[in-house]
């Protein structure tokens, strides 16, 4: 399958569908492609019009790629076995490899075309260049104004990102947890991008309570850092220091993107009559990794089967929404948490675990983001991190 050019429908009175999904990430276009066949009459409301670049570094954790029901290997640009974890204060190194991509790099423009381009050819219309500016409810209905129109729907799917505009319009608390991170599209003369170009690497100890990472893409670097910290967390400044330990110094060209991660969850987000909130809009990116793509992927299915399960029924499809994504994802995002702290709060403990158990804990990191273990197994079975953690 290739990408095609979007149509551009324009809404000039009001259109009624099934389910109206706000947003064309990963999280939409993972819930518009469960809708497929099913005969339901699903729109994807997009302000963007595909492809359009998005701040990521585009890593696909293979625990995301393996939730994927479509092939999106033309979006890959390359496919990384290897994965480089860097401490810093202690200065050690590990490696961890696999026989199957650990990440695989892309630009978001293009893979989250290839996935809205599928959610298409199986029924999903796209309103692209449309953006929602409002969100009011008739007894069964949710109506989403547009500014090219009126789109009224039984339920909605909030994929709108970070900043979700459905989130504001209908009184939810603002997202805490959201931290600043800095991406950087960077070329280098070609010999200097060799030493870059295999593994996925991540920096600790660099960057307060944050990481750096070098993520190679078909002929350029995608080198970001992120922290934890809220407030003035002067990341260019990080940045520069990081290119400077990379040994990077003679740049070509760079492209620097500053967004935010949303690491927590969205507090009373299963209160709103006929809304699923699903992936950065609801709060779900990885507190240790800052990774969102496999949160926005597995809620945007959650979100479309709880619908399809409960048959429209606003209160059952809630409830299951609720529960389903508890134990897929809520569940593992709290461990999340706490690792996080212990990673990115408490960098002598991180320092001392490291110390004796690097690679151990590296190769239970890598198990976790390929899916081979979940944080819940981590946790539940011995040997791992918080037998590690009581060993430091
Ligand atoms: C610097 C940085 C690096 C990152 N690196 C990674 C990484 O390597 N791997 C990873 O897994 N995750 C990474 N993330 C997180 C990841 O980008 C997000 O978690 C992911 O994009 C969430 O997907 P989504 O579909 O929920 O939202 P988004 O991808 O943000 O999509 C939301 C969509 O909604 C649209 N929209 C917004 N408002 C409206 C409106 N009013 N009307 C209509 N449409 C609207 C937007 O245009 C957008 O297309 C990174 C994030 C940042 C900031």
């Amino acid at each position: 399958m290739s990408p095609s050019t979007p149509t551009v429908p324009t809404p000039s009175a009001a259109v009624e569908f099934d389910v109206a999904i706000v947003g064309a990430g990963p999280a939409g276009a993972a819930a518009a492609l469960e809708f497929g066949g099913r005969g339901v009459r699903v729109a994807i409301i997009e302000k963007a019009v595909p492809p359009r670049y998005k701040t990521c570094g585009g890593g696909v954790l293979r625990r995301a790629m393996s939730l994927l029901p479509v092939d999106v290997r033309e979006a890959i640009e390359r496919e990384c076995l290897v994965a480089e974890l860097v401490h810093h204060s202690p200065n050690l190194r590990f490696e961890c490899r696999r026989s199957q991509p650990i990440v695989s790099m892309v630009m978001r423009d293009r893979f989250d075309h290839v996935l809205v381009t599928a959610a298409q050819h199986q029924g999903a219309q796209l309103f692209a260049g449309t953006t929602v500016t409002d969100v009011t409810f008739t007894r069964d209905r949710v109506r989403l104004a547009t500014n090219a129109g009126e789109i009224n729907a039984r339920f909605v799917i909030a994929a709108d990102g970070v900043n979700s505009i459905v989130a504001r319009k209908t009184g939810r608390p603002a997202l805490r947890g959201v931290v600043p991170a800095l991406e950087c599209e960077v070329t280098l003369v070609d010999h200097a991008m060799v030493p870059f170009m295999v593994a996925a690497r991540f920096d600790f100890g660099l960057v307060p309570a944050g990481y750096g990472w070098v993520f190679p893409k078909r002929n350029h670097l995608s080198i970001g850092v992120g922290t934890t910290h809220r407030g003035a967390a002067n990341l260019p400044q990080h940045y520069q220091r990081y290119l400077e330990q990379l040994g990077i110094s003679d740049i070509r060209h760079e492209e620097r993107h500053g967004y935010m991660i949303p690491c927590r969850p969205r507090a009373r987000m299963f209160e709103v009559p006929r809304v699923l909130f699903a992936g950065d809009a609801a709060g779900l990116a990885d507190p240790v990794t800052a990774e969102g793509i496999t949160g926005g992927i597995l809620s945007g299915q959650l979100a479309a089967r709880a619908i399809l399960a409960a048959d429209f029924d606003d209160e059952a499809v809630r409830r299951m929404y609720q529960k389903t994504l508890d134990a897929a994802l809520l569940s593992e995002l709290r461990i999340a948490r706490w690792l996080a702290w212990v990673v990115f709060d408490c960098p002598r403990l991180r320092a001392a675990l490291f110390n004796r158990h690097g690679q151990r804990m590296s190769e239970l990191m890598t198990q976790i983001v390929t899916g081979e273990t979940s944080y819940s197994a981590a946790v539940r079975r011995p040997g791992h991190y918080w037998k590690l953690l009581r060993a430091a």
